[in-house]
């Protein structure tokens, strides 16, 4: 048997793919033994197969912020209309009352703290399910409704590379 590229040279092996038989220099070329052509559709498979996962990523982190944004979007209504109500409704007696400075402390000073306390306490509810998947969403630096706090993960991410490396 000759080598399939080199006519004029013995056969001392085989590609693993495909069976052509190939000489000492075309054996010694790639590991495990292939020829040029099934070499290069490895690699191109492989290139394929970098994208799709890509791809797949992507679209799954497309998805968890869209649902994460979902979620914090409603919860935020929530949460405002029920302090709106609170605070409207005991405005509103403080006025009747005549006791006009009231109406503006209440608001800042129990109708705010009430809307960032629902509005965690609903965004958590609805979302606990998911904070695992959250964390590798917002430590790969994806997720929009976290800017910061994915800046921070991502930062935190490539600072633990770096010491692990050292
Ligand atoms: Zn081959
Ligand atoms: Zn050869």
């Amino acid at each position: 048997m000759k080598c399939y590229y080199h006519p004029d040279r013995d056969a001392v092996g085989q590609c693993v793919d495909c069976g052509k038989f190939l000489c000492v220099e075309c054996t010694g070329k790639y590991k495990p033994v292939l020829c040029d052509d099934c070499y290069n559709d490895r690699v191109n498979n492989y290139r394929i197969q970098q994208e799709q996962q890509i791809a797949n990523t992507k679209a799954q982190e497309a998805a968890y912020v869209n649902e994460f944004t979902k979620h914090r979007n409603a919860s935020f209504i929530i949460a405002a209309i029920v302090a709106i109500a609170i605070t409207l409704e005991t405005c509103i007696g403080y006025i009747v009352e005549g006791e006009y400075a009231f109406v503006f402390i209440f608001p800042l000073v129990v109708g705010l703290p009430i809307f960032a306390l629902l509005f965690g306490i609903i965004f958590y509810l609805r979302t606990r399910d998911n904070w695992d998947a959250l964390y590798d969403v917002i430590s790969s630096g994806g997720i929009h409704p976290f800017k910061g706090i994915s800046r921070y993960f991502k930062y935190k991410k490539i600072y633990d590379e770096y010491r692990s490396r050292l």
